[in-house]
């Protein structure tokens, strides 16, 4: 009954309802997910914590509240739990998540309800495993959101159910193998799943929701078919205990007339494009860590004069909270070369004909995005799936060269000049290309992930009629 009203009362669309963990890694996959439903003609409410809601009013100018924007044929709209959190430090935010998540979310359901637009469907996300136990509490049925990419999920479906035995940490000559993957030495999969982890409060987080995922009715995940047909053929072969189906919808990248609802914490600078439209093509070398990655003042000054030493006009994020790490003078010394930025709209850049290269710490929305754009690497991952996605783009897919720690000015220009014109540049170029054509043409209308989707939204509006 509780469908039924869901419909009537958003216009006869169904209301969907995502809740999102409170990371930039987190917020853009499930934003792009949450417009992609919306333009199949769903009311979509995008959801996180209050200190998101209040970054994304701040830096991406969304409005709380309200009908929300129009988008193809449905709706999306923001509004955010009461949870009044608003600390920086990761084990206190995954403690507050824990005990004050399940009640605030509980409460923005039943708020949805008291407003007339009941929720007809939850999509949750991985470090917040309770939004399942919560939407099941209110009869509603959910999905997720896998946002790291199928091989790290088979690395943890493996790793939770103790299917495989992970080799010591110091034995760097030991070598995993699961079906569908490549063999993998330590440094390759995800950091999480290591001894040395400091972040144990995530793993247990991310270990729970493996454990409970078949809470869910759906389980979408952020690649395509294409790009990771080895392991999602793999998994469904696991026979005890056996996994959910994987539904991939992505690559889940800004399409067509998307941009006009971001969702960047730090307000992106506006004049990276411009500047990038004053260079020939493949000139620039684009250098991000992501939203978390922090070098220390040493790395920062080996990754300024590394870029500077490549001779190349250069654009690099470095974000307000290190700005104050840069090498005296460097500003100055690269001005008219180098371009520094709090933030950039990376999307646009990497697609920019002027981008020659991606220094990237391969988080997995930036390793798709470049798949995407056809832009070659430089791949520096630091931890986390960071590490398994380094191997993939430079490995499996031949898109890139490694930077290894630690970080020296003399390997960053090496590496730079190896992926834009070493010997194998042509060759990674040609791959990044192929993988380009194929990550559009799975989110293009009838393609395998925006089947998927489309599925998706027929099923709920079924259930909902
Ligand atoms: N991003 C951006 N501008 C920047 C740096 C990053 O828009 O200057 C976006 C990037 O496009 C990606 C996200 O922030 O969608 C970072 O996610 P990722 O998984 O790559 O790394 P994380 O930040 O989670 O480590």
């Amino acid at each position: 009954a509780a469908t039924v009203t869901a419909a009537a009362a958003s216009g006869g669309a169904p209301h969907l309802l995502l809740i999102c963990f409170p990371g930039q890694g987190h917020v853009n996959p499930m934003l792009r997910l949450a417009k992609r439903i919306a333009a199949k003609g769903l009311v979509v409410t995008f959801s996180s914590t209050s200190a998101i809601g209040a970054k994304l009013v701040e830096s991406s100018g969304v409005s709380v509240g309200g009908d929300g924007v129009p988008l193809g044929g449905g709706r999306i709209r923001f509004e955010f739990l009461e949870d009044g959190f608003d600390g920086s430090d990761l084990d206190e935010l995954m403690r507050h998540l824990g005990t004050a998540g399940p009640a605030a979310f509980a409460e923005l359901l039943a708020r949805q309800e008291a407003a007339g637009r009941p929720v007809a469907c939850v999509v949750g996300n991985p470090f917040i495993p309770w939004a399942v136990d919560v939407a099941a509490a209110a009869g509603i049925p959910s999905a997720v959101l896998w946002v790291q990419s199928c091989a790290v999920f088979s690395l943890y479906y493996h790793r939770v159910h103790g299917l495989v035995e992970f080799p010591p940490e110091d034995d760097l000559d030991a070598r995993l193998t699961l079906p569908g993957l490549p063999a993998m030495s330590v440094t390759d999969v995800p950091s999480f799943l290591l001894p040395s982890n400091p972040y144990m409060s995530l793993t247990e987080a991310i270990q729970q929701q493996i454990r409970t995922i078949d809470k869910a009715t759906w389980v979408f995940v952020n690649s395509f078919t294409e790009l990771e047909r080895g392991v999602v053929d793999a998994l469904r072969g696991v026979a005890t205990p056996p996994p959910p189906p994987l539904i991939p919808v992505g690559p889940l990248i800004e399409l067509e007339g998307d941009a006009a609802v971001r969702g960047d914490m730090i307000r992106a600078a506006s004049d990276c494009v411009g500047w990038l439209d004053e260079h020939p093509p493949r000139s620039v070398v684009y250098a991000s860590l992501g939203s978390v990655v922090v070098l220390s003042a040493g790395e920062v000054a080996e990754m300024a004069h590394g870029l500077a030493s490549t001779g190349r006009p250069f654009l690099w994020v470095v974000r307000p909270d290190s700005r104050a790490l840069l090498p005296e003078g460097f500003l100055d010394a690269v001005a008219g070369r180098g371009m520094v930025v709090p933030w950039s709209p990376q999307e646009q850049v990497l697609v920019h004909p002027a981008v020659a290269c991606f220094l990237t710490h391969c988080g997995w929305n930036s390793t798709l995005e470049t798949v995407a754009a056809g832009v070659p690497v430089v791949a520096f991952p630091q931890w986390g799936d960071q590490c398994t996605d380094a191997m993939f783009l430079v490995d499996e897919l031949g898109m890139g060269v490694r930077l290894r720690a630690p970080l020296r000015r003399g390997a960053v220009r090496d590496a730079v000049d190896a992926a834009v014109a070493g010997p194998d540049a042509g060759a990674m170029r040609s791959s990044a290309a192929a993988w380009s054509a194929a990550a559009r043409a799975a989110v293009a209308a009838g393609g395998s992930s925006d089947r998927h989707v489309e599925a998706f939204v027929e099923e709920v509006k079924t259930r909902a009629a």
